[in-house]
């Protein structure tokens, strides 16, 4: 797993300083979050819990920079994401975050190898060796026989291993995945979280929203919100609170 493998467990990665998130809808405030305060360490491996509407998708949207807190401040290795200009932005984003959806988000013209390729495509000039780095990466996700085939070929927990591939193409330290598992059944849903841990074991950090908690149980943190807050935050092998 060489390739996937990544240093520097226990250093902060990421930390949200007082955070909160509010949106304006018809003229009335909804308060997504609202004061968050959470590190992530190198080697973290977090679920991230809550009912419907607790705050776990707006969480996990700031964490990736697809969207800017109300106030409080985002912390991505060491630099305050508020004193980015866009270039820069990018250029931590793409360093530091890969991103993984519940719907696996492939475009269905292109391979397997293609799919994974598809966040290199932004850098010019092309990286050598690409190609033979996404195919090392499907390998490595357990797709070596499933090259070429488009997503439509493939079930739930295929597609979900090229989104996880794709996740790992510019070798970043965080993976970030909402509800991963939420479309596969419980056996594939397994499998994808066996994905992860062999992920994590080599270093990776990894950030998930879950609202399964057999799910949860398989990460080493669970932090729980309720209402924009933190509730509780758990070793996953601790009972819930
Ligand atoms: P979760 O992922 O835990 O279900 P979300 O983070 O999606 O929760 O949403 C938290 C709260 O913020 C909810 O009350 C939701 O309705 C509201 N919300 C989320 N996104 C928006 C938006 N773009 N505009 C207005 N309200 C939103
Ligand atoms: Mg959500």
């Amino acid at each position: 797993m060489n390739d996937l493998a990544c240093d520097a467990i226990g250093e902060m990665v990421a930390s949200v300083r007082d955070v909160t998130k509010v949106y304006r809808l018809g003229g009335e405030d909804v308060k997504a979050l609202a004061g968050v305060s959470i590190d992530f360490f190198h080697g973290d491996f977090v679920a991230i819990m809550g009912t419907s509407g607790s705050g776990k998708s707006t969480l996990l949207n700031l964490l990736g920079c697809l969207d800017r807190p109300t106030t409080g401040q985002y912390f991505l290795g060491g630099r305050d994401v508020a004193t980015l200009d866009d270039e820069s932005l990018s250029r931590v984003r793409g360093r530091y975050l890969g991103f993984v959806f519940q719907s696996y988000n492939l475009i269905q013209q292109l391979s397997v190898v293609e799919n994974i390729m598809v966040p290199l495509a932004y850098q010019r000039p092309q990286r050598p060796g690409a190609k033979d780095l996404c195919i090392r990466l499907a390998e490595l996700v357990g797709l070596a026989g499933r090259l070429g085939h488009r997503p439509n070929q493939l079930s739930g927990g295929q597609q979900q291993r090229v989104a996880i591939a794709r996740a790992l193409v510019n070798n970043p330290h965080v993976i970030l995945a909402d509800e991963p598992t939420g479309n596969l059944d419980t056996a594939t849903s397994m499998e994808i979280m066996d994905l992860l841990d062999a992920l994590n074991r080599a270093g990776r950090t990894i950030v998930m929203v879950t609202h399964e908690p057999d799910i949860a149980a398989r990460c080493k943190k669970v932090i729980s919100l309720r209402d924009g807050r933190v509730e509780s935050v758990r070793h996953a092998s601790e009972p819930v609170p």
